[in-house]
């Protein structure tokens, strides 16, 4: 259905948990408390919702968290959801640790594609940046997931004086793999704020003095809003994700569910919608009236570029980033 601003809405990111294996310093540090499991929405109760968002137009589901390979079956919800008609596609957003474990099950219940989170490729700097030792375990992964022919993008958060010096030799994971690497600009939601962003108007920069002019590449690589680029000789992309300085709200396709059944229209408001209630009496009539609501109070933009307007407090991983 098309929201208040006439965009079309298709597009529904669902935490499935707010659990994580790993600690990320921008999204989950140490000593947060975990939302008790009675309150998360269960498979059945999440499947309830994606087939009343599919008769609103939701056709493609992101699958995230927290980290989604945490919670057991996972796989198996995967394959729930590809069943729901009216979806054409159902991929997932991993830190990578247990891909290499899922990656077959993943694909044989349906999988289209699997983006993999990973801001470094040094062992040392992985433990800094995510509070665990896992950098093998997550290359496994992406090769995994390669192996098993499911389409991998590689998102890549830059933080100033950490890993922005790295930008080359993860934009170089595209040189010999079918795989894009996305640069996503830290985003000041949660955690998050207390770092300073890599802008990537800069790192384009950057990225045009190393390997020339890069060549835009208009390919449908997702459903997002990240600007794409080839880079002659790479067999993958390299793309931009640019939440602050490329504002891309007009062609904004999204909701958000958490894990806890609360849509969420935009990621820069706390304004949200619980649809739990509903489905735990059994009223998907009124589950789907509150998604639709949900989707007509979309706002028309965020408003990062403004610190003071951000009314969103919860750190991302409780949100589903
Ligand atoms: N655990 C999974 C993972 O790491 O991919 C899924 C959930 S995680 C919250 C989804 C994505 O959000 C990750 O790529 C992470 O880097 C990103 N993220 C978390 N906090 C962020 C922030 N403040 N700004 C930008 N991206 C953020
Ligand atoms: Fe976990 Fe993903 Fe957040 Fe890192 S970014 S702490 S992997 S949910």
């Amino acid at each position: 259905m098309k929201d208040s601003f006439g965009r079309e809405i298709d597009y529904m990111r669902i935490s499935i948990t707010d659990r994580c294996n790993l600690r990320c310093r921008y999204c989950m540090p140490d000593g947060i408390s975990w939302i008790p499991m009675e309150e998360i929405l269960t498979y059945e109760e999440i499947k309830v919702v994606v087939e009343e968002a599919a008769k609103l137009g939701i056709k493609k589901i992101k699958v995230t968290g927290g980290e989604p390979l945490v919670r057991l079956g996972c796989p198996a919800l995967v394959g729930m959801l590809k069943e729901v008609p009216g979806i054409e596609q159902v991929t997932l957003t991993t830190n990578g640790v247990y891909l290499a474990e899922y990656a077959e099950e993943l694909k044989r219940n349906g999988l289209d594609a699997v983006n993999v989170s990973l801001d470094t490729l040094d062992a040392e700097r992985f433990e800094k940046i995510t509070g665990r030792d896992g950098l093998d375990a997550v290359l496994e992964g992406i090769q995994a997931a390669l192996d098993h022919q499911i389409p991998v993008k590689v998102n890549v958060v830059l933080q100033k004086e950490e890993n922005e010096t790295e930008w080359k030799a993860l934009t170089e994971l595209a040189r010999n793999r079918k795989l894009d690497v996305r640069f996503i600009e830290m985003m000041p939601i949660g955690y998050g704020k207390r770092f300073e962003p890599v802008y990537n108007e800069v790192l384009l920069k950057k990225l045009k003095e190393e390997y020339g002019e890069l060549v835009p590449d208009t390919r449908k690589h997702g459903n997002g809003p990240a600007v794409y680029y080839q880079i002659p000789g790479f067999e993958g992309s390299v793309g931009f994700i640019s939440a602050i300085h490329g504002k891309f709200c007009d062609q904004c396709n999204r909701i958000r569910m958490t894990s806890t059944g609360d849509i969420k229209a935009c990621l820069c408001f706390e304004e949200r919608i619980s649809v739990r209630e509903a489905l735990r009496v059994g009223d998907r009539e009124e589950a789907r009236r509150l998604i639709e609501a949900a989707i007509s109070s979309k706002p028309a933009a965020h408003q990062f570029e403004k610190k003071e307007m951000i009314t969103e407090k919860r750190e991302m991983a409780s949100i589903g980033g």
